[in-house]
Formats: structure tokens, sequence, C-alpha cells
């Protein structure tokens, strides 16, 4: 009964879905019916550790009723009002985000559903914030190679990973690239007066912002040098240029900070924020702008404010389930959490760099960890995808989801990616790494 029903319904996705960012492969669609703590479970009752939270996303882990039950409470109140007004609970929600930017009341907050929602709005804010002092030259990004951004078409201007783009292209224009630095491959800190070349030969008076995550997550968990991102804002501060930085995924405790900035000393002009902020149980997302920013666009006359918005963004019922899946962070302390575990799986996995013949690289902060697969370590040559492939397979087989990502401009796809819920416990923990060597195990 359980099998002819799960068969139907894997006939009807096939029908009727069409599925995102995969080649055609019905066979290895899961359906997923369950989620609970770090678990899902499929329509044929396989149970796997989700060790990427969806798509880094359920920070929180799945199945919280209080969420659930925040959401009903909201909708049951008001159910929507456009944010050209405001509501009560996108009041609530912006304080929250104030307190975890540090309460000193610089920024304020835009509301949208997704994180390239986000991105969009915030290139907007960068282009028109310079239109309203009269600098009416700047309108280029400065994006990096290798990060990706979303996939509307300037999010995925902005993109650095031209197999996801050219298909589409022409995309939004005045997106230019650099390249990002990279402790493991290189550059390091030249990385940073790459950028500052770039902005001098492009015309510093014509770049409106330049755009980067603190790590780079999609395109296979890049760390930078300490001091990159610090480099990079006094050289934006030089030359007048804004400094968005994507907090996307490395936003709400991922990397063991509240936002992944943190790490390194700076402060943001303009901030993209969504997956975690509501830990995924509903869309929403952020762009927090600094406030000086904001000022530019007050007083202006009919055709000069900010002519911008979304039906959605800010739901009501969206910004009740962050505040509460903010709370429940801050009460289990699961910023914390994702920094000691993340600290125990460096130290666990380490090692494996100098015992295991493919594993050329572990790194990470918090709970995002990357371990790139290479060929050989001298050359750092890449592991071939069916190697890579070999051991998500292994790990899949014995119930912990990873994924792969990389450098796919260069056409590999060889670093292990790991992003569990923060809220794994002690026992998710340690099957996470014992899977993990498990699965490596079988191409050494
Ligand atoms: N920025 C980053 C760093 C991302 O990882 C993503 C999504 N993976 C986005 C933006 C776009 O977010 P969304 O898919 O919600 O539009």
């Amino acid at each position: 009964m359980q099998i002819k029903h799960s068969e139907t319904l894997k006939k009807k996705d096939d029908k009727y879905i069409w599925h995102a960012m995969r080649p055609y492969q019905p066979e290895a669609t899961m359906v997923i019916e369950q989620g609970e703590g770090a678990w899902i479970t499929d329509i044929e009752g396989n149970r796997y550790l989700d060790g990427m939270s969806g798509l880094w996303c359920v920070n929180v882990g799945y199945g919280r009723e209080e969420l659930a039950q925040a959401a009903y409470e909201q909708l049951k109140q008001l159910s929507y009002y456009p944010m050209t007004h405001s509501h009560v609970s996108a009041i609530r929600l912006a304080e929250k985000l104030n307190e975890w930017l540090g309460g000193q009341d610089e920024y304020v907050f835009f509301f949208s559903n997704s994180g390239s929602e986000a991105n969009e709005t915030a290139f907007k804010i960068a282009r028109q914030y310079h239109k309203q002092r009269g600098e009416h030259d700047r309108y280029k990004f400065v994006a990096r190679y290798r990060a990706y951004h979303g996939n509307t078409m300037a999010a995925l201007a902005a993109t650095g990973q031209a197999q996801r783009k050219y298909r589409y292209e022409p995309l939004g224009t005045g997106f230019l690239h650099v390249t990002p630095p990279d402790l493991y491959r290189g550059p390091g800190l030249e990385a940073a007066e790459e950028l500052e070349k770039v902005l001098a030969w492009e015309l510093p008076e014509t770049v409106a912002a330049v755009i980067m995550e603190p790590i780079i997550t999609g395109g296979g968990i890049i760390m930078p040098p300490d001091d990159y991102l610090q480099a990079v804002r006094e050289i934006c501060d030089r030359y007048g240029v804004l400094l968005i930085i994507d907090e996307v995924i490395c936003g709400f405790g991922r990397t063991g900070e509240r936002f992944g900035f943190m790490h390194y000393g700076i402060k943001p002009d303009i901030i993209s924020m969504a997956k975690g902020i509501t830990s995924a149980y509903i869309p929403l997302s952020a762009t927090a702008v600094k406030r000086e920013i904001y000022e530019a666009f007050k007083g202006a006359d009919n055709y000069e404010y900010f002519r911008h918005v979304n039906t959605f963004g800010g739901h009501p019922g969206a910004c009740a389930v962050a505040v509460r899946n903010l709370e429940i962070m801050e009460e289990e302390r699961l910023v914390e959490r994702s920094r000691e575990l993340g600290e125990r799986m460096l130290n666990d996995l380490k090692g494996l760099e100098e015992t295991h013949p493919y594993v050329g690289n572990v790194r990470g902060k918090g709970l995002l960890v990357g371990i790139e697969l290479v060929q050989d370590k001298e050359t750092k040559a890449p592991l071939g995808v069916e190697q890579v492939n070999k051991v998500i397979a292994a790990c899949k087989k014995r119930g912990l989801i990873i994924t792969k990502n990389g450098d796919t401009v260069a056409g590999y796809n060889n670093v292990i990616a790991l992003a569990p819920p923060l809220s794994i416990t002690d026992d998710d923990y340690a099957f996470i790494v014992e899977v993990l060597k498990e699965g490596l195990a079988e191409i050494g």
C-alpha cells in the first residue's frame, strides 16, 4: 500500500514538476514528506540527516511547532498588509534584526521574499543613492568570480559562475568581476590589490558598489585571508564605493557569528539577508541599509523616493516566524553552537589532509565546512566529478545528505560541502563525521 502510494506520487511528480537546478533524473528525485530536527523522511520511509539544511537554510532544524504556531497566530490576527505602510510584525522583526546587528540603530530594513530580491534591492538602492547625491555616473558593480548571488537578471549578472549564466545573457548590465582570494589555491591578499586596480581602470567615480559574500559559499566554501575584507572596506571608502555584503548563506549563525562579516571587523553599507532569517519555514528576505544611505532618500520629491515595492515582501506571517526563529536561536545559543561544532569538525577532519590520499583541504567557519578533493596534493589538480559523486552516493546510502560545489567556471566540482542545521545534536554530529569518513574511505 505504502509503496503504491509513493509510486503514484513519483509518477505525478515526473509528469507535472520542473525541478530546480537538476538535469532530468526522475529516478534520483527524492520526494520528501516529513522533517524533524536535522532529519528528513521521504515517501518511501527512508530517513536522511540533511547535512545541507535544504539549500543551506534550515538553521534551527525541521519540525518546530512554535514556528508553525507563530505563523498561525499572526495570520489569524492580520494575514496581510503591504509594506507601503507598516504592521506590527515587521516592526518587531526590524527591532530584532537591529539587535542582531549590534543594537546600534545603524541600519534600516527593506523586506523582500528571496535572497535574489534582497540583492536586487541592494543594487537599486546603491545606484539611486549616488544619484540622490549628484553622482550620476556611478552605475557599475564589482562582484567576484566563483560567487553566486541569485537567479534574477541582475543578481545573476553579479554571479561569477559563467556556466549558470551564459544561456540567459545578456543579463543586467554594468557588472564586473574580480578574482576572489582563496586560502588554499591563492591568491591571498593580492586579490584586494586587483580590486583596487579594477576600480582605478574603470574610473572609480563610475562604480556604485562592490558586492561580496564574507566567505564564498556556493562556489566552494572559499576562505579569504583574515584581513581581506578589511582591505576591501578601506578600498571602497577610498573611492566612495558602497560595500554590499551578501549574508544570504553566511548570516544567522551559519559561520559561527551572527553574520559572517563580524569575523572580519568591518561594517558593510548594505547587507542582504534571507534563508536563515526564517530558517526557511516561510519565504522572507531583508536588505539592511546604513542609515546615512536611507537619509539620502529623505525629502525626495515625487519621483525621487525609492520607487521599489513587492507585494509579499515583509509579509506579516513571515516576519512573525522570523522573530520567533531568531528567539529560538538565542534561547538555544545556536550561533555559539555553530562555532563550537564547526571548530570540532575541523579538528576531527583536518587530519584527513595527511592521511587520506585525495583530501587536499578541509576548511570552514562554524557549520559551513568544505572538503576539497584533489588528485594530487602537490599540483592540487581537482579530483574528477565521478569520484566526488562516489563520496556523495556513499554518504547518501548511509543516510547522510551532502553536496558538492566548486569552480564551475573551470568546469570542476570537487568540494564536498556540509552545512547541517545549527541545532544538530551530539549524536547527529557523531553520525555526520562517521559517515563522512566512511564515504571518503570509498575513494581512499
Ligand atoms: N546569495 C547567495 C550567497 C546565495 O547562496 C543565494 C541562494 N543560494 C542567493 C543569494 C539567492 O537567494 P534565493 O535563492 O533565495 O533567491
